[in-house]
Protein backbone atom coordinates (compact mmCIF):
# COMPACT_ATOMS: atom_id res chain seq x y z
CA UNK A 1 0.00 0.00 0.00
CA UNK A 2 2.66 2.11 0.69
CA UNK A 3 3.14 5.56 -0.32
CA UNK A 4 0.44 5.15 -3.06
CA UNK A 5 -2.49 6.63 -1.76
CA UNK A 6 -1.40 9.52 -0.37
CA UNK A 7 0.82 9.94 -3.65
CA UNK A 8 -2.62 9.79 -5.76
CA UNK A 9 -4.51 12.09 -3.63
CA UNK A 10 -1.69 14.95 -3.93
CA UNK A 11 -0.96 13.86 -7.81
CA UNK A 12 -4.58 14.20 -8.41
CA UNK A 13 -5.72 16.59 -6.40
CA UNK A 14 -3.93 19.94 -6.94
CA UNK A 15 -3.47 22.54 -4.46
CA UNK A 16 -6.77 24.53 -5.68
CA UNK A 17 -8.55 22.14 -7.81
CA UNK A 18 -11.26 19.77 -7.42
CA UNK A 19 -13.44 18.25 -9.64
CA UNK A 20 -15.48 15.15 -9.91
CA UNK A 21 -13.31 13.91 -12.61
CA UNK A 22 -10.07 14.30 -10.15
CA UNK A 23 -12.24 12.84 -6.86
CA UNK A 24 -12.88 9.69 -9.35
CA UNK A 25 -9.78 8.82 -10.46
CA UNK A 26 -8.09 9.59 -6.62
CA UNK A 27 -10.73 6.94 -5.77
CA UNK A 28 -10.27 4.29 -8.33
CA UNK A 29 -6.61 4.79 -7.41
CA UNK A 30 -7.33 4.66 -3.45
CA UNK A 31 -9.07 1.15 -4.44
CA UNK A 32 -6.38 -0.29 -6.20
CA UNK A 33 -4.43 0.13 -3.71
CA UNK A 34 -6.52 -0.82 -0.83
CA UNK A 35 -7.31 -4.04 -3.02
CA UNK A 36 -3.39 -4.58 -2.99
CA UNK A 37 -2.79 -4.55 0.62
CA UNK A 38 -5.58 -7.59 0.89
CA UNK A 39 -8.20 -5.59 2.07
CA UNK A 40 -11.59 -7.57 1.29
CA UNK A 41 -13.19 -6.48 -1.70
CA UNK A 42 -16.25 -6.04 0.45
CA UNK A 43 -14.51 -3.31 2.71
CA UNK A 44 -13.06 -1.50 0.17
CA UNK A 45 -16.46 -1.10 -1.71
CA UNK A 46 -17.77 0.03 1.28
CA UNK A 47 -14.97 2.39 1.93
CA UNK A 48 -14.88 4.33 -1.33
CA UNK A 49 -18.68 4.37 -1.59
CA UNK A 50 -18.03 6.27 1.71
CA UNK A 51 -15.62 8.91 0.49
CA UNK A 52 -17.34 9.34 -2.42
CA UNK A 53 -20.58 10.56 -1.13
CA UNK A 54 -18.85 12.92 1.24
CA UNK A 55 -16.26 14.30 -1.56
CA UNK A 56 -18.86 14.87 -3.87
CA UNK A 57 -21.60 16.14 -0.84
CA UNK A 58 -19.41 18.89 -0.58
CA UNK A 59 -17.47 17.70 2.42
CA UNK A 60 -14.52 19.01 0.64
CA UNK A 61 -14.23 22.51 -0.33
CA UNK A 62 -12.81 23.76 -3.44
CA UNK A 63 -10.01 26.02 -3.03
CA UNK A 64 -6.84 26.12 -0.57
CA UNK A 65 -5.26 22.89 0.45
CA UNK A 66 -7.82 20.64 -1.09
CA UNK A 67 -5.55 17.52 -1.05
CA UNK A 68 -5.40 17.62 2.39
CA UNK A 69 -8.45 17.65 2.96
CA UNK A 70 -9.12 14.49 1.00
CA UNK A 71 -6.28 13.05 2.86
CA UNK A 72 -8.11 13.73 5.59
CA UNK A 73 -11.53 12.52 4.75
CA UNK A 74 -9.75 9.36 3.89
CA UNK A 75 -8.01 9.75 6.92
CA UNK A 76 -10.96 9.71 8.67
CA UNK A 77 -13.00 7.08 7.20
CA UNK A 78 -9.93 4.46 8.04
CA UNK A 79 -10.13 5.16 11.84
CA UNK A 80 -13.52 4.95 11.62
CA UNK A 81 -13.42 1.56 10.52
CA UNK A 82 -10.32 0.62 12.43
CA UNK A 83 -12.66 1.90 15.82
CA UNK A 84 -11.58 4.82 17.70
CA UNK A 85 -10.05 3.74 20.24
CA UNK A 86 -6.91 1.24 22.07
CA UNK A 87 -8.78 -1.66 23.21
CA UNK A 88 -7.21 -2.54 26.34
CA UNK A 89 -6.72 -6.27 27.97
CA UNK A 90 -9.60 -6.89 30.67
CA UNK A 91 -6.91 -7.91 33.66
CA UNK A 92 -9.32 -7.48 36.85
CA UNK A 93 -9.69 -10.94 37.71
CA UNK A 94 -7.32 -12.94 39.82
CA UNK A 95 -5.86 -14.96 38.63
CA UNK A 96 -6.76 -13.54 34.78
CA UNK A 97 -6.78 -16.58 32.15
CA UNK A 98 -5.65 -15.74 29.08
CA UNK A 99 -6.20 -18.36 26.46
CA UNK A 100 -4.79 -17.44 22.91
CA UNK A 101 -5.90 -20.14 19.86
CA UNK A 102 -5.60 -19.74 16.29
CA UNK A 103 -4.33 -22.36 13.40
CA UNK A 104 -0.94 -24.00 13.40
CA UNK A 105 1.70 -21.23 12.57
CA UNK A 106 -0.26 -17.91 13.46
CA UNK A 107 2.25 -17.37 16.40
CA UNK A 108 0.32 -18.09 19.17
CA UNK A 109 3.07 -19.65 21.22
CA UNK A 110 5.61 -16.90 20.00
CA UNK A 111 2.61 -14.34 20.67
CA UNK A 112 1.61 -16.12 24.06
CA UNK A 113 5.62 -15.37 25.46
CA UNK A 114 5.25 -12.00 24.18
CA UNK A 115 2.05 -10.87 25.99
CA UNK A 116 3.48 -12.46 28.84
CA UNK A 117 6.68 -10.17 28.78
CA UNK A 118 3.90 -7.32 28.29
CA UNK A 119 1.82 -7.49 31.12
CA UNK A 120 4.51 -8.11 32.90
CA UNK A 121 6.74 -5.07 32.37
CA UNK A 122 3.92 -2.44 31.46
CA UNK A 123 1.00 -3.86 33.93
CA UNK A 124 3.45 -4.88 36.77
CA UNK A 125 2.01 -8.55 36.50
CA UNK A 126 3.38 -12.13 37.08
CA UNK A 127 3.03 -14.07 34.80
CA UNK A 128 2.22 -18.23 34.12
CA UNK A 129 2.41 -19.39 30.49
CA UNK A 130 0.82 -23.10 30.01
CA UNK A 131 1.72 -25.50 27.58
CA UNK A 132 -1.40 -27.25 26.42
CA UNK A 133 -0.13 -27.81 22.29
CA UNK A 134 -0.19 -31.94 23.23
CA UNK A 135 0.33 -32.51 19.16
CA UNK A 136 2.82 -30.78 17.30
CA UNK A 137 6.02 -32.01 17.99
CA UNK A 138 8.34 -29.77 20.40
CA UNK A 139 5.89 -27.58 20.86
CA UNK A 140 5.73 -27.70 24.49
CA UNK A 141 9.51 -27.56 24.36
CA UNK A 142 9.35 -24.40 22.22
CA UNK A 143 7.21 -22.72 24.62
CA UNK A 144 10.06 -24.15 27.45
CA UNK A 145 12.55 -22.37 25.89
CA UNK A 146 10.91 -19.36 25.05
CA UNK A 147 10.19 -18.79 28.92
CA UNK A 148 13.78 -19.90 30.15
CA UNK A 149 14.96 -16.65 27.34
CA UNK A 150 12.62 -14.28 29.09
CA UNK A 151 12.97 -15.92 32.05
CA UNK A 152 8.96 -16.52 32.49
CA UNK A 153 7.87 -19.71 34.21
CA UNK A 154 6.12 -22.45 32.06
CA UNK A 155 3.73 -24.73 33.28
CA UNK A 156 3.20 -28.27 31.43
CA UNK A 157 2.64 -31.63 31.83
CA UNK A 158 3.87 -33.26 28.56
CA UNK A 159 1.12 -34.97 26.72
CA UNK A 160 -1.13 -35.29 29.49
CA UNK A 161 -4.96 -34.35 28.78
CA UNK A 162 -4.93 -30.74 28.13
CA UNK A 163 -7.90 -29.71 29.85
CA UNK A 164 -6.67 -31.37 32.80
CA UNK A 165 -3.52 -29.56 33.07
CA UNK A 166 -4.92 -26.42 32.47
CA UNK A 167 -6.99 -26.77 35.73
CA UNK A 168 -4.28 -27.96 37.46
CA UNK A 169 -1.99 -24.60 35.98
CA UNK A 170 -4.63 -22.31 37.45
CA UNK A 171 -4.37 -24.20 41.09
CA UNK A 172 -0.78 -23.43 40.61
CA UNK A 173 -0.88 -20.15 39.35
CA UNK A 174 -3.42 -19.12 42.67
CA UNK A 175 -0.48 -21.13 44.52
CA UNK A 176 2.05 -19.06 43.64
CA UNK A 177 0.87 -15.81 43.21
CA UNK A 178 0.61 -15.66 39.41
CA UNK A 179 -1.88 -12.76 38.57
CA UNK A 180 -2.20 -14.23 34.63
CA UNK A 181 -2.27 -17.04 33.29
CA UNK A 182 -1.66 -18.14 29.89
CA UNK A 183 -2.73 -20.93 28.12
CA UNK A 184 -0.66 -21.65 25.10
CA UNK A 185 -3.42 -23.74 22.96
CA UNK A 186 -2.60 -26.67 20.00
CA UNK A 187 -3.69 -24.84 16.18
CA UNK A 188 -4.41 -27.43 13.00
CA UNK A 189 -3.73 -26.19 9.92
CA UNK A 190 -7.80 -25.78 9.08
CA UNK A 191 -10.51 -25.60 11.35
CA UNK A 192 -11.26 -29.00 12.35
CA UNK A 193 -14.25 -30.32 14.66
CA UNK A 194 -12.21 -32.55 17.26
CA UNK A 195 -9.61 -30.02 18.14
CA UNK A 196 -12.73 -27.11 18.14
CA UNK A 197 -14.63 -29.22 20.73
CA UNK A 198 -11.40 -29.70 22.35
CA UNK A 199 -11.06 -25.54 22.99
CA UNK A 200 -14.44 -25.08 23.14
CA UNK A 201 -14.30 -27.77 26.49
CA UNK A 202 -10.95 -25.73 27.55
CA UNK A 203 -13.34 -22.53 27.84
CA UNK A 204 -15.77 -24.13 29.43
CA UNK A 205 -13.69 -25.01 32.58
CA UNK A 206 -11.22 -22.75 32.48
CA UNK A 207 -13.34 -19.54 32.54
CA UNK A 208 -10.89 -17.06 30.89
CA UNK A 209 -11.42 -13.33 30.90
CA UNK A 210 -9.93 -13.04 27.17
CA UNK A 211 -9.75 -15.44 24.22
CA UNK A 212 -7.42 -14.08 21.58
CA UNK A 213 -7.31 -15.13 18.23
CA UNK A 214 -4.05 -15.44 16.66
CA UNK A 215 -4.46 -14.52 13.02
CA UNK A 216 -1.58 -14.11 10.63
CA UNK A 217 -1.26 -10.87 8.95
CA UNK A 218 0.12 -12.08 5.60
CA UNK A 219 -2.78 -15.30 4.77
CA UNK A 220 -4.37 -13.04 2.68
CA UNK A 221 -8.36 -12.52 2.00
CA UNK A 222 -8.94 -16.41 4.09
CA UNK A 223 -8.72 -13.99 7.42
CA UNK A 224 -12.13 -12.79 7.56
CA UNK A 225 -13.21 -16.77 7.26
CA UNK A 226 -11.17 -17.78 10.02
CA UNK A 227 -12.35 -15.11 12.42
CA UNK A 228 -15.36 -15.69 11.61
CA UNK A 229 -15.41 -19.42 12.28
CA UNK A 230 -12.92 -18.81 15.49
CA UNK A 231 -15.77 -16.41 16.66
CA UNK A 232 -18.51 -18.47 16.20
CA UNK A 233 -17.41 -20.74 17.53
CA UNK A 234 -15.63 -19.80 20.78
CA UNK A 235 -16.66 -16.62 21.43
CA UNK A 236 -13.69 -14.52 20.69
CA UNK A 237 -13.08 -11.16 22.93
CA UNK A 238 -10.34 -9.75 20.74
CA UNK A 239 -7.60 -10.61 17.86
CA UNK A 240 -3.79 -10.40 17.22
CA UNK A 241 -2.62 -10.05 13.92
CA UNK A 242 0.91 -11.20 13.91
CA UNK A 243 3.48 -10.85 10.61
CA UNK A 244 2.93 -7.15 10.01
CA UNK A 245 6.63 -6.62 10.71
CA UNK A 246 7.72 -2.91 9.34
CA UNK A 247 5.87 -4.32 6.25
CA UNK A 248 3.13 -1.52 4.52
CA UNK A 249 0.84 -4.07 4.38
CA UNK A 250 -1.77 -4.02 7.21
CA UNK A 251 -4.58 -4.39 5.41
CA UNK A 252 -5.75 -7.61 7.24
CA UNK A 253 -6.38 -5.11 10.21
CA UNK A 254 -8.80 -2.89 7.95
CA UNK A 255 -10.81 -6.19 6.61
CA UNK A 256 -10.98 -7.83 10.38
CA UNK A 257 -11.88 -4.58 11.76
CA UNK A 258 -15.02 -4.06 9.63
CA UNK A 259 -16.02 -7.31 9.05
CA UNK A 260 -16.40 -9.08 12.51
CA UNK A 261 -16.54 -5.82 14.23
CA UNK A 262 -13.92 -7.70 17.14
CA UNK A 263 -11.17 -5.27 18.49
CA UNK A 264 -7.46 -5.77 17.72
CA UNK A 265 -5.93 -5.62 20.34
CA UNK A 266 -2.09 -6.25 19.27
CA UNK A 267 -0.78 -6.53 16.43
CA UNK A 268 3.22 -8.42 16.05
CA UNK A 269 5.93 -6.91 14.69
CA UNK A 270 8.81 -9.63 14.36
CA UNK A 271 9.99 -12.43 16.05
CA UNK A 272 11.76 -10.98 19.02
CA UNK A 273 9.55 -11.18 22.49
CA UNK A 274 9.34 -7.16 22.37
CA UNK A 275 7.62 -7.27 18.88
CA UNK A 276 4.34 -6.98 20.25
CA UNK A 277 2.77 -3.60 19.84
CA UNK A 278 -0.75 -2.40 20.90
CA UNK A 279 -2.90 -1.77 18.21
CA UNK A 280 -3.88 1.61 17.96
CA UNK A 281 -6.29 2.80 14.86
CA UNK A 282 -4.86 6.02 14.40
CA UNK A 283 -1.40 4.73 13.67
CA UNK A 284 -2.66 2.01 11.21
CA UNK A 285 -4.64 4.50 9.32
CA UNK A 286 -1.35 6.40 9.13
CA UNK A 287 0.55 3.55 8.09
CA UNK A 288 -2.60 2.61 5.23
CA UNK A 289 -2.42 5.94 3.96
CA UNK A 290 1.19 5.63 3.81
CA UNK A 291 2.58 8.00 6.02
CA UNK A 292 4.62 5.68 7.50
CA UNK A 293 3.99 4.38 11.11
CA UNK A 294 6.20 7.46 12.53
CA UNK A 295 4.73 8.02 15.81
CA UNK A 296 5.57 4.14 16.60
CA UNK A 297 8.91 4.71 15.22
CA UNK A 298 9.41 7.78 16.94
CA UNK A 299 8.63 6.52 20.11
CA UNK A 300 10.91 3.14 19.41
CA UNK A 301 13.85 5.43 19.16
CA UNK A 302 13.03 8.43 21.08
CA UNK A 303 13.17 5.69 24.54
CA UNK A 304 16.87 5.40 23.95
CA UNK A 305 18.01 8.18 22.24
CA UNK A 306 19.80 10.79 23.75
CA UNK A 307 18.83 14.15 22.13
CA UNK A 308 21.87 16.27 23.35
CA UNK A 309 24.32 14.22 21.97
CA UNK A 310 22.86 14.36 19.03
CA UNK A 311 22.53 18.01 18.81
CA UNK A 312 26.24 18.32 20.36
CA UNK A 313 27.48 16.38 17.27
CA UNK A 314 25.14 17.96 14.65
CA UNK A 315 26.34 21.78 16.06
CA UNK A 316 29.58 20.44 15.59
CA UNK A 317 28.81 19.06 11.94
CA UNK A 318 28.27 22.26 11.25
CA UNK A 319 31.00 23.78 12.86
CA UNK A 320 32.95 21.68 9.97
CA UNK A 321 34.31 19.90 13.01
CA UNK A 322 33.53 16.00 12.40
CA UNK A 323 35.90 13.09 13.83
CA UNK A 324 36.29 9.55 15.35
CA UNK A 325 34.41 10.70 18.25
CA UNK A 326 32.00 12.10 16.80
CA UNK A 327 31.43 8.90 14.64
CA UNK A 328 31.65 6.98 18.13
CA UNK A 329 28.78 8.92 19.53
CA UNK A 330 26.36 8.46 16.75
CA UNK A 331 27.47 4.93 16.84
CA UNK A 332 26.66 4.23 20.32
CA UNK A 333 23.57 6.14 19.87
CA UNK A 334 22.34 4.11 16.69
CA UNK A 335 23.27 0.93 18.86
CA UNK A 336 20.92 1.38 21.84
CA UNK A 337 17.81 1.32 19.43
CA UNK A 338 16.95 -1.80 20.06
CA UNK A 339 15.08 -3.81 16.95
CA UNK A 340 17.37 -1.87 14.73
CA UNK A 341 16.29 -4.26 11.75
CA UNK A 342 12.84 -3.72 12.48
CA UNK A 343 13.74 0.11 12.11
CA UNK A 344 15.61 -0.27 9.00
CA UNK A 345 13.26 -2.23 7.53
CA UNK A 346 10.20 0.31 8.42
CA UNK A 347 12.34 3.39 6.86
CA UNK A 348 13.18 1.37 3.72
CA UNK A 349 9.68 0.66 2.27
CA UNK A 350 9.57 -0.24 -0.80
CA UNK A 351 13.41 -0.27 -1.34
CA UNK A 352 13.46 -3.82 0.72
CA UNK A 353 16.40 -3.84 3.51
CA UNK A 354 17.15 -7.52 3.70
CA UNK A 355 18.16 -10.19 6.14
CA UNK A 356 21.89 -9.85 5.43
CA UNK A 357 21.94 -5.91 5.05
CA UNK A 358 21.04 -6.06 8.32
CA UNK A 359 23.36 -8.31 9.82
CA UNK A 360 26.01 -7.25 8.25
CA UNK A 361 25.68 -3.32 9.31
CA UNK A 362 25.29 -4.79 13.04
CA UNK A 363 28.02 -6.77 12.85
CA UNK A 364 29.79 -3.47 11.17
CA UNK A 365 28.90 -1.68 14.58
CA UNK A 366 30.01 -3.95 16.53
CA UNK A 367 33.41 -3.89 14.91
CA UNK A 368 33.88 -0.22 14.26
CA UNK A 369 32.57 0.13 17.87
CA UNK A 370 35.29 -1.92 19.49
CA UNK A 371 38.29 -0.49 17.29
CA UNK A 372 37.09 3.11 18.07
CA UNK A 373 37.13 1.88 22.21
CA UNK A 374 41.53 0.80 21.76
CA UNK A 375 41.68 4.32 21.00
CA UNK A 376 42.41 7.38 22.83
CA UNK A 377 40.45 10.42 22.73
CA UNK A 378 43.20 12.45 21.17
CA UNK A 379 43.15 9.89 18.21
CA UNK A 380 39.50 9.89 17.58
CA UNK A 381 39.95 13.68 17.75
CA UNK A 382 42.29 13.59 15.19
CA UNK A 383 41.81 10.59 12.89
CA UNK A 384 45.30 11.73 11.27
CA UNK A 385 47.57 10.63 14.13
CA UNK A 386 45.53 7.05 13.00
CA UNK A 387 48.24 6.86 9.88
CA UNK A 388 51.05 6.33 12.18
CA UNK A 389 52.28 2.33 11.61
CA UNK A 390 52.99 2.02 15.71
CA UNK A 391 49.76 3.43 16.59
CA UNK A 392 47.83 1.19 13.66
CA UNK A 393 49.11 -1.99 14.99
CA UNK A 394 48.97 -1.06 18.39
CA UNK A 395 44.70 -0.75 18.30
CA UNK A 396 44.73 -3.50 16.23
CA UNK A 397 46.40 -5.81 18.70
CA UNK A 398 44.52 -3.97 21.71
CA UNK A 399 41.32 -4.69 20.28
CA UNK A 400 41.46 -8.32 18.76
CA UNK A 401 40.80 -7.01 15.15
CA UNK A 402 42.50 -7.27 11.74
CA UNK A 403 44.24 -4.77 9.87
CA UNK A 404 40.92 -5.04 7.12
CA UNK A 405 38.66 -4.17 9.73
CA UNK A 406 40.74 -1.48 10.58
CA UNK A 407 41.10 0.04 7.03
CA UNK A 408 37.07 -0.28 6.90
CA UNK A 409 36.56 1.94 9.62
CA UNK A 410 39.24 4.37 8.70
CA UNK A 411 37.87 4.48 5.01
CA UNK A 412 33.77 4.89 6.01
CA UNK A 413 35.05 7.58 8.26
CA UNK A 414 36.54 9.84 5.49
CA UNK A 415 33.60 8.49 3.55
CA UNK A 416 31.39 9.67 6.60
CA UNK A 417 33.06 13.25 7.02
CA UNK A 418 33.50 13.92 3.01
CA UNK A 419 28.94 13.69 3.06
CA UNK A 420 28.81 15.69 6.24
CA UNK A 421 31.33 18.55 5.02
CA UNK A 422 29.24 18.77 1.68
CA UNK A 423 26.14 18.47 3.55
CA UNK A 424 27.01 21.25 5.88
CA UNK A 425 28.33 23.60 2.43
CA UNK A 426 25.22 23.11 0.78
CA UNK A 427 22.99 23.92 4.37
CA UNK A 428 25.23 27.40 4.89
CA UNK A 429 24.55 28.25 1.01
CA UNK A 430 20.66 27.93 1.83
CA UNK A 431 20.32 24.63 -0.41
CA UNK A 432 18.96 21.94 1.42
CA UNK A 433 20.19 18.73 -0.16
CA UNK A 434 17.75 16.07 -1.50
CA UNK A 435 17.45 14.01 1.19
CA UNK A 436 16.03 10.21 -0.46
CA UNK A 437 12.59 9.44 0.41
P1 LIG B 1 1.92 -21.33 16.54
O1 LIG B 1 1.96 -22.60 15.75
O2 LIG B 1 0.65 -20.59 16.34
O3 LIG B 1 2.24 -21.52 17.98
O4 LIG B 1 3.03 -20.38 15.92
P2 LIG B 1 4.49 -20.04 16.46
O5 LIG B 1 4.40 -19.14 17.64
O6 LIG B 1 5.28 -21.27 16.60
O7 LIG B 1 5.03 -19.15 15.26
C1 LIG B 1 5.23 -19.65 13.95
C2 LIG B 1 6.35 -18.88 13.31
O8 LIG B 1 5.95 -17.54 13.08
C3 LIG B 1 7.59 -18.81 14.16
O9 LIG B 1 8.71 -18.97 13.34
C4 LIG B 1 7.54 -17.42 14.74
O10 LIG B 1 8.83 -16.94 15.04
C5 LIG B 1 6.91 -16.65 13.63
N1 LIG B 1 6.22 -15.42 14.08
C6 LIG B 1 5.26 -15.28 15.02
N2 LIG B 1 4.87 -13.99 15.13
C7 LIG B 1 5.58 -13.29 14.24
C8 LIG B 1 5.63 -11.91 13.85
O11 LIG B 1 4.91 -11.03 14.36
N3 LIG B 1 6.52 -11.61 12.87
C9 LIG B 1 7.33 -12.55 12.29
N4 LIG B 1 8.16 -12.15 11.34
N5 LIG B 1 7.30 -13.82 12.62
C10 LIG B 1 6.45 -14.20 13.58
MG1 LIG C 1 2.47 -23.25 19.08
Amino acid sequence: LSKRMKRSIEKNIQKSTLTNENIAETLKEIRLALLEADVSVDVVKELISRIKTKAEGGYIQEGVKAHQQMVKLVHDELIEILGKELAPLDLGKKPTVIMMVGLQGSGKTTTANKLANLVRKKNSKNPLLVGLDIYRPGAIDQLVELGHQSNIPVFEKGKQDPIKTAKQAIEYANQNNHDVVILDTAGRLQIDKDLMNELNELRKQTNPSEILLVVDGMIGQEIINVTNEFNRLLKLTGVIVTKLDGDARGGATLSISHMTKLPIKFIGEGEGIKALAPFYPKRMADRLLGMGDIETLYEKAIENIDERSIQKTMKRMFMGQYDMEDLRNQLVQVAKMDNLGGILKMLGGQNKVNEDQINDAQRKLVVFSILMDSMTLKERRDPRLLKGLTRKSRIIKGSGRNEKEFNELVNSFEKGKKQVMEMTKMMKSGKMPNFPG
